[in-house]
């Protein structure tokens, strides 16, 4: 079997067609992820026994006849903030290195009732914090198309697992652009819902007015699998809602010509390297030859985007990063500074646990929520952000779906912006006022997927941002299946 090009539908097929069994796939990842992640380390911690007897339970299934669902038996890798309960979630944090989750997030929950498989959880910048991967305080992960390159991140451990064939998807979490960038990056799909599409019950907290939890797929068609199992109203997260409602078919999407595609002048500047415009360029030339129209948008708070997130997320993130006192998650052991009282424990376990950059944007959040600044920052990025959300809702009027860049550059090398978070800050800039604005998009590869042994030479995949309206997932998913069946054939 080849497990680089196997995706949802076609293990669905092969299952039912008994070409193989669900524990036989299962056992084959296993078996590849051994050879394999040691060269890629994207993965933290695998779950063998569990998948295994979940594998188990789709082929007793199928052998005594009964209707298999979609996901019945499909080995997914899952960012590793996201719960599951019985397995290590760290957040890639030394402070959570001991903690194992007590419950299963919603995603998994309806995963699981789906018969999906968990191989295991997957590398990620310390609490979602960073573009590379690099963050992580356990090991850095490399891009399956050039290993002297970083996959994106945070979620760059998820998006390298499906891009090396070691999952046949993943989940991620998105904050200001940590699924569609790694999976630009891979030259896999990655798709951030609209906010409150997916319930975040069980996610790790970053800022949580822009967290999401997303699929990364190798095709378009398996994303919107993956979303359409995980997504819906959560009594758990009141901020879920049921999609159902704002549905609407005011245009058929089988009539691509009835759609128009909107480009927004501010995000093709200068900074953007040859290789992405030229890729861009070849995007929007295919979409054109599937009959979409195109029409120039702006939207002119954009350049306010990215210090507008970098005020809003560390203040939240500070917020939520507060409960880990060295107690409640299980302590980090061997820290040998002396504890005499509660307070070192909160000191120690918080200085020896969190990494660089989390204490970076902690003290950062504190700052800009501090009585006399915060009217000045807080505040003021509140209202940036309700201009920015109303740059896209006029540009809705013209446009169905607008189409991006996902970042200005394709993977950079590792150690290459380690020292500088103003230039990692950067490559998340076309992501970033998506989430803020709460939209859904999508993003996915130019060219055809690149399994490595077809890889162009010295081609790194880029890949373009499909944006939608709120809860119309729908719109781009379609959009970019029919692109993908064009260049995939
Ligand atoms: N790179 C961005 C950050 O560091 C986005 C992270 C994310 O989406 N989780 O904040």
């Amino acid at each position: 079997m080849d497990l680089n090009n196997l995706t949802i539908k076609k293990f669905h097929e092969g299952l039912l067609k008994k070409e193989f069994s669900a524990v036989e796939i299962a056992e084959s990842f296993f078996d590849f992820i051994k050879t394999k992640d040691p060269e890629i380390k994207a993965y933290l911690s695998l779950g063998k026994d569990e998948a295994l007897s979940q594998a188990k339970k789709v082929d007793a299934a199928l052998a005594k006849g009964q209707d298999l669902g979609i996901l019945a038996g499909v080995p997914l890798a899952v960012k590793d903030n996201i719960l599951i309960e019985g397995q290590p979630a760290t957040a890639a944090s030394k402070i959570l290195e001991n903690y194992q989750a007590a419950y299963d997030a919603t995603v998994i929950k309806r995963l699981k009732s789906a018969g999906a498989v968990f191989l295991g959880k997957t590398n990620m910048d310390e609490f979602a914090m960073g573009s590379s991967t690099e963050n992580s305080a356990f090991q850095i992960t490399r891009n399956p198309a050039d290993l002297e390159r970083v996959p994106g991140g945070s979620s760059g451990g998820s998006a390298a697992a499906v891009a090396a064939g070691m999952a046949v998807a993943a989940l991620g979490s998105d904050t200001g652009g940590s699924i569609r960038q790694p999976a630009g990056f891979c030259g896999v799909v990655g798709l951030k819902p609209t906010y409150g599409a997916v319930s975040r019950y069980g996610l790790i907290a970053m800022a949580s007015s822009l967290d999401q939890i997303g699929p990364i797929a190798k095709t378009v068609e398996d994303a919107a699998i993956i979303f359409n199992a995980i997504k819906g109203k959560d009594d758990l997260d009141s901020t879920s809602v049921d999609l159902n409602k704002f549905q609407d078919s005011r245009f058929k999407i089988q009539d691509s010509k009835n759609l128009t595609i909107g480009l927004p002048e501010e995000y093709f500047i200068e900074g953007l390297t040859k290789e992405v415009a030229e890729a861009i360029d070849e995007a929007i030339k295919n979409l054109k030859s599937l009959g979409f129209k195109f029409k120039k948008i702006s939207l002119p708070h954009t350049k306010y985007a990215l210090s507008c997130y970098y005020v809003i997320m560390p203040a939240e993130a500070s917020a939520n990063l507060a409960r880990y006192d060295g107690i409640r998650y299980a302590q980090i052991e061997n820290l040998k500074l002396e504890t005499k009282n509660l307070k070192d424990i909160y000191f120690n376990q918080r200085s020896g646990g969190f990494g660089k950059e989390i204490k970076r944007r902690i003290i950062l959040g504190n700052f800009v929520l501090s009585s006399g600044y915060y009217d000045d920052y807080y505040l003021k990025a509140q209202k940036v952000r309700t201009l920015i959300k109303k740059d896209f809702d006029k540009a809705f009027e013209e446009a169905d779906v607008i189409l991006t860049p996902v970042s200005p550059t394709p993977a950079f090398k590792i150690g290459e912006k380690t020292e500088n978070p103003l230039a990692m800050y950067l490559s998340d800039i076309f992501t970033i006022p998506v989430n803020l604005a709460g939209l859904p998009a999508v993003s996915m590869p130019v060219r055809k997927h690149q399994a490595s042994s077809v890889k162009r030479q010295n081609e790194l995949p880029v890949g373009f941002q499909l944006i939608g309206r709120h809860f119309r997932e729908t719109d781009i998913l379609e959009t970019g299946r029919m692109y993908e069946k064009m260049i995939n054939g």
